[in-house]
């Protein structure tokens, strides 16, 4: 999508920090974190959100979990722990809307949500 900020980072056009980039996914650093470690995976395809997922899209998501295990490893958090988050539509507070995993960590996260 022409006017989608993540396509456009996937794609290289706009500036990014990569921290992981395949051919299915990339991961990059949230410009505004909320954690020490705060990265967003997403799918090089832009789907809006999960409800735009179709059943043959279950090997990509669970690509992204794949991704999300191996950079929290490569990031130093595995061990400590840290916290999956995908938002979807306005009730969750979703603003970008290319599908993202949230992989929050490095410092105790404050819980419960909602
Ligand atoms: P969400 O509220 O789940 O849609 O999260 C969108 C996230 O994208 C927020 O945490 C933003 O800080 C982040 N974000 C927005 N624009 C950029 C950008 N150009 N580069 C990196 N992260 C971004
Ligand atoms: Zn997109």
């Amino acid at each position: 999508m022409t006017d989608c900020v993540f396509c456009k980072i996937i794609a290289g056009e706009i500036p990014g920090t990569l921290v992981f980039q395949d051919g299915q996914v990339t991961a990059f650093r949230d410009l505004n974190p909320a954690a020490p470690t705060h990265i967003l995976i997403v799918p090089n395809q832009h789907i809006a959100s999960i409800n735009s997922l179709a059943d043959q899209d279950e090997a990509l998501v669970g690509h992204l979990f794949t991704a999300a295990r191996q950079i929290a490893a490569q990031e130093g958090i595995a061990e400590g722990g840290y916290r999956l988050i995908i938002n979807t539509n306005a009730h969750a507070g979703q603003t970008v809307f290319h599908l993202h995993l949230h992989l929050l960590g490095g410092t105790p996260l404050k819980y419960p949500m909602g």
